[in-house]
């Protein structure tokens, strides 16, 4: 009857069982939790007509919408009672002085120091115009100015509002990290015998993870979805209000999962675009892609969040190439290019000012380690590809390879393109060419060659403060 071979054999046979259903399990059933979870949108949609921001050559405000803006935020908390906020944004940036705000607010309000604050835009080209320094303002038509100032504090009460809600949300959940891939970006900077230009280049380095935070109810009920890809959100460019493709991306996966918030985390995409572009109907097609990609992440055998969430923040201070003499920028205000003539124009009106133009610029950046399997690097910036590539590789290997690291660009201060040693060596629109459309910040030209070691030194210098 039970001898001891054939108990052996059945509690061998009763393990083997636990393994493979344990193994079977979808994601939805997660060991019991301790962490919890909050989650809040609002509308950010421009209530009235205004101009739109991302391309330059725009020359009229926006007709309407294709669908809403939003702002929102997912709050965690672990245990230890540490707390992290990301509020993502169907924005084009996030400019210092709307970063400055909301930390101070919800400091003050909440409790929630800077580190514990993570904000992404998914840099759709079809938002409003965000103007909040001297620099954005300078040249405009009082009426477009009032308009985008108006627009700005409605903003910053709906960010408040957003985290307000997130963090009232917070409750017992189970939260798990999964992955796919989705293949749309693609590399756009070509080699050419004049440089490099802004086309198709499929043998460019690209980033094609997806990688997908979950939050489920205690039920097993899917309440949240955070992903992430590395891609310029520019399929179109056209006078409507849209998200483009991270915006339909989202509207597909809430459709797809009833209840559920989706939120988008722009990755280091800004020398990749989607492709093929330029149709409402391209648009659609890449977010449904991505939306599926989601999907088929949520089919796999999903890390839950288990262990403390530690959050760290910091600048980092990089420095630009020598800058242009007062007779260059004289000669810069008689170019051709418009672009060229008005930013050396307000190069002038800063030396002048201040004596000396923009030598140093200090950026945040942001290392969060969520639990024991699944660290979260929040750059600052568009930044290149290369930056997530390299850190995933540094940081994967060690010290536990079963970790995932999750390299999110666009967070925090949308200052300037960020270039990696290879990009600014190559040169073009993303090495410094850009330069004379950025005006939150005035900066003269390119970053000098060490951009790219001065922030990849302090993600690694946070991520070492946060080991246990
Ligand atoms: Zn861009």
């Amino acid at each position: 009857m039970f001898s001891p071979i054939s108990l052996f054999r059945q509690s061998k046979h009763l393990v083997l069982l636990a393994i493979a259903v344990a193994w079977w399990q979808p994601n939805h059933i997660n060991a019991e939790t301790n962490w919890q979870a909050g989650l809040a949108s609002e509308v950010i949609t421009p209530n009235g007509s205004m101009w739109m921001a991302g391309y330059a050559s725009r020359t009229k405000p926006a007709e309407g919408k294709i669908h809403d803006l939003y702002a929102k935020a997912i709050a965690l908390e672990s245990p230890n009672q540490t707390r992290l906020v990301i509020v993502t944004l169907d924005l084009i940036s996030i400019p210092y002085p709307i970063r400055d705000y909301l930390e101070a607010e919800v400091k003050k309000r909440f409790d929630l120091p800077p580190a514990g604050l993570l904000m992404n835009c998914s840099h759709t080209h079809c938002g409003p115009e965000i103007r909040t320094t001297r620099w954005s303002d300078d040249g405009l038509p009082a009426e477009r100015l009032a308009a985008a100032k108006s627009y700005v504090t409605f903003l910053k009460s709906k960010l408040v509002q957003v985290v307000e809600q997130a963090l009232e949300d917070l409750q017992l959940a189970n939260v798990s990290f999964c992955r796919a891939r989705c293949g749309f970006a693609m590399n756009r900077r070509l080699p050419s015998p004049n440089g490099y230009r802004n086309f198709p280049n499929p043998n460019g380095p690209v980033d094609h993870d997806v990688p997908v935070l979950s939050v489920r109810s205690t039920t097993g009920k899917l309440r949240g979805i955070l992903f992430g890809y590395a891609c310029h959100n520019t399929t179109l460019g056209f006078y409507q209000f849209c998200g483009d493709f991270a915006g339909f991306a989202q509207l597909a996966i809430e459709e797809a999962n009833p209840g559920a918030l989706a939120l988008y985390m722009q990755g280091c995409g800004a020398d990749i675009n989607p492709y093929p572009r330029n149709t409402l109907e391209l648009a659609k097609q890449h977010g449904q892609s991505l939306a599926t990609a989601v999907q088929s992440a949520l089919d796999t055998v999903a890390t839950p969040l288990v262990g403390e969430l530690r959050t760290s923040y910091d600048k980092a201070t990089v420095e630009y190439s020598t800058p242009p003499t007062k007779d260059e920028l004289v000669e810069r205000t008689n170019s051709s290019n418009k672009y060229v003539a008005i930013h050396g124009q307000r190069l002038l009106t800063q030396l002048a000012i201040d004596g000396h133009l923009r030598s140093t610029y200090d950026c945040p950046i942001q290392v969060v380690q969520l639990g024991d399997k699944l660290k979260m690097i929040a750059l600052p910036g568009e930044t290149v590809v290369d930056y997530a590539l390299r850190i995933k590789s540094d940081l994967t290997t060690t010290p536990d390879p079963g970790a995932s690291v999750w390299v999110a660009g666009y967070c925090n201060d949308v200052f300037a393109y960020v270039p990696s040693r290879r990009v600014l060596l190559e040169g073009g629109y993303e090495a410094g060419d850009a330069m004379k459309y950025f005006t939150t910040v005035l900066q003269h030209g390119p970053f000098a060659q060490n951009v790219e070691e001065i922030i990849v030194r302090k993600v690694y210098e946070l991520n070492k403060s946060l080991e246990k």
